[in-house]
């Protein structure tokens, strides 16, 4: 498979979402993290962006809320290229109105290869990298042969 690369720069450019049962843990692991997390530009859906701001003192980029557009806009930055990483404390016990948000955003983190950390092990794992500190290319699929692939728009001229 060919591939490309997308840069990361030392600052990286971190997403930060959590379901209501989570955010307790995510705030505990961010306030004990919050040395290193003042290093990146952060970023947040509404609820979890407001409550980690309180928590932590600085500012967070809030987006919408979750369940209003909040996880679609980070998996749109994704897409762009700007953000980097994704630590998402998602709840594996409660059903979510908008699960196919949560899908969407869990999915396009893969298509475009960032760290993604969904619970706080995982993200203890990322930040104590010392990639986190570095400069890094990640690799990624090269998707030209996917954006120019041959789509046939008259099924019946196949026969
Ligand atoms: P919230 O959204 O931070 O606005 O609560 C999180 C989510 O449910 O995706």
């Amino acid at each position: 498979m060919p591939r490309s690369t997308r840069s990361m720069n030392a600052t990286k450019h971190v997403a930060l979402v959590a379901h209501d049962n989570k955010k307790p843990d995510l705030l505990e692991w961010a306030e004990y993290n919050s040395e290193q997390l003042a290093q990146h530009e952060l970023y947040a859906t509404g609820t979890t962006g407001r409550l980690l701001q309180e928590r932590l003192g600085f500012t967070i980029n809030r987006l919408q809320s979750g369940p209003l557009g909040g996880d679609q806009q980070i998996g749109a930055r994704i897409a762009e290229g700007t953000i980097d990483a994704l630590i998402f404390f998602w709840d594996p016990l409660e059903p979510m109105p908008h699960d196919p948000d949560v899908k969407a955003l869990l999915r396009i983190a893969v298509v475009w290869n960032i760290p993604i950390a969904c619970n706080r092990a995982s993200a203890d794992f990322i930040f104590s990298s010392p990639l986190m500190r570095e400069a890094y290319d990640r690799p990624v699929e090269d998707l030209s042969d996917y954006q120019n692939r041959d789509v046939l728009m008259d099924p019946a001229s196949a026969e």
